[in-house]
């Protein structure tokens, strides 16, 4: 199969697809041509995914087109944008039917869920390599950055964490336990926070998607703002399947594990009372930012923080 055939079969239905105005022209030329309406800012994002290093050899391909999109769409949540299109770099070591079969099967009802349009491509041989650019806008000036947060306001998250970090040892069970189905599912199809990402505009201070884990990604938030924060380890939502699977280990695997994709975010007490009267509240109170530079975890002491333990001193 040659590369123009293996794009019109496998990848052409996801552009057909396109249901937004603002992506003018897709696949075929080229250029793709975005139109970015007055009043509206383009944010973009690129991530790249290496086979053996962002996800396991041989991980099924249909989980794979989910996750990808996902991932790199959870950038455009943690920006409050609304997504547009996409652009879609594949590096194969061949055209596998099967695999590309599943791989464009996952990716188009990712791209459906999201509404994300496939704008253009490109295609080599080479190691199994998956680069992905999103493109959203949100309102001129609006988009939610890592240097706003203030001391006095609250810490927040969107969701439990921790699940996809447990989910590494199980990725291999051929007959995972109802628990572990649950905490698989959190691996293989993260959801991006784009209806609380974009809620969030114009009331949070500060925002990021959760990748590398909360104190690893929080840490970037207070760097860029310059100030510190106290979290209360009690308060950090954990998935019941989380803790009947690890225990005493599930509140380190929240803290510290990535591949969630939750927003971790500040605000203002007055505008997450303003949040909470509009939306039903998904959001979890954490901790609270401090003009103390570090980052300070209360009731953590059974993972080795102490009370007041400066994580910013910590090599990890
Ligand atoms: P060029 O040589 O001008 O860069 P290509 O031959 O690389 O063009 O690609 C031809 C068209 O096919 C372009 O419009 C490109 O966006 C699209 N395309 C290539 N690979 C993919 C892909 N994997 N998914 C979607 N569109 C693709
Ligand atoms: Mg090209």
């Amino acid at each position: 199969m040659g590369e123009f055939e293996l794009i019109r079969q496998y990848f052409q239905p996801l552009a057909d697809k396109a249901r937004q105005g603002q992506l003018i022209l897709g696949p075929g030329d080229d250029c793709a041509i975005q139109r970015v309406p007055s009043g509206r800012d383009l944010v973009f994002s690129v991530d790249t995914l290496v086979e053996g290093v962002h996800f396991p050899p041989n991980y099924p391909p249909e989980y794979l087109g989910w996750r990808s999109l996902a991932v790199a769409v959870s950038d455009l949540a943690a920006m409050g944008a609304d997504p547009v299109c996409f652009t879609l770099a594949l590096s194969l070591p061949g055209a596998e039917p099967e695999w590309l079969a599943g791989y464009s099967r996952g990716l188009a009802r990712a791209s459906d869920a999201f509404g994300i349009a496939l704008a253009g491509g490109d295609t080599t041989r080479g190691p199994l390599t998956i680069t992905l650019q999103v493109h959203g806008t949100v309102s001129q000036g609006l988009a939610l950055r890592r240097s706003g947060a203030r001391a006095g306001d609250v810490v927040c998250v969107t969701g439990p964490l921790g699940d996809a970090g447990a989910a590494l040892e199980f990725l291999g069970h051929t007959a995972p336990t109802e628990d572990q189905q649950a905490v698989l599912a959190s691996y293989h199809y993260p959801e991006p926070q784009l209806q609380l990402g974009r809620a969030l505009v114009g009331k949070a201070s500060a925002a990021i998607d959760i990748s590398d884990g909360l104190l690893a990604d929080l840490k970037h938030i207070l760097a860029a703002s310059n100030v510190g924060a106290e979290l209360d380890a009690n308060s950090i939502p954990l998935s019941d399947a989380l803790v009947a699977l690890k225990g005493d280990e599930a509140l380190s695997l929240a803290l510290s594990a990535g591949d969630d994709y939750q927003l971790c975010l500040t605000i203002p007490d007055d505008k997450l009372a303003e949040l909470n009267s509009h939306n039903r509240n998904q959001l979890t109170v954490i901790g609270r930012i401090q003009s103390e530079p570090g980052l300070r975890v209360a009731n953590a002491e059974t993972l080795g923080f102490r009370q007041g333990f400066d994580h910013f001193g910590r090599s990890d």
